[in-house]
């Protein structure tokens, strides 16, 4: 049980860094300019401007992630990692490797992607009504 915990920090502390990466190529490719007026100064000013900067260039995506391993890391603290949140089973390390962020079990998964789906195609098919409700107040 250590060792699977040990083995998972180590896991997300590697997919947080990695993140982090992407961000910083992110942010660098969006600023680098060609020309040498790009100097380092820039960079050595406030470094809160700099991380807010940072924080708007990251991708919805990107933020969720890193969301999502602080999340998981918290949890790895509280000793409550690996533990489905609906019954409370072990989730097996094979399945936490490969979903670091899972919070359930497979078959509870199972259950909510189902609920989720259906609840998806619910808002879709009331997103589309309220589209073409309001198109056609405005023609
Ligand atoms: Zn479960």
């Amino acid at each position: 049980m250590v060792e699977k915990i040990e083995e998972m920090r180590a896991i997300l502390l590697k997919m947080k860094k990695d993140a982090l990466e992407e961000i910083g190529k992110a942010v660098k490719s969006g600023t680098d300019k060609p020309s040498d007026e790009t100097s380092g100064d820039i960079y050595d000013q406030a470094s809160n401007e700099r991380d807010r900067e940072l924080l708007l260039l990251l991708g919805d995506r990107e933020r969720e992630k890193i969301r999502n391993i602080d999340e998981a890391l918290a949890r790895l603290e509280e000793g409550e990692y690996g533990i489905c949140e609906d019954c409370e089973e072990e989730i097996p390390l094979g399945r936490l490797k490969a979903m670091p962020f899972a919070r359930l079990c497979v078959k509870c998964k199972a259950d909510l992607e189902k609920l989720q789906a259906q609840t998806k195609r619910f808002e879709e098919e009331r997103a589309y009504r309220d589209i073409a409700i309001s198109e056609e107040e405005e023609s």
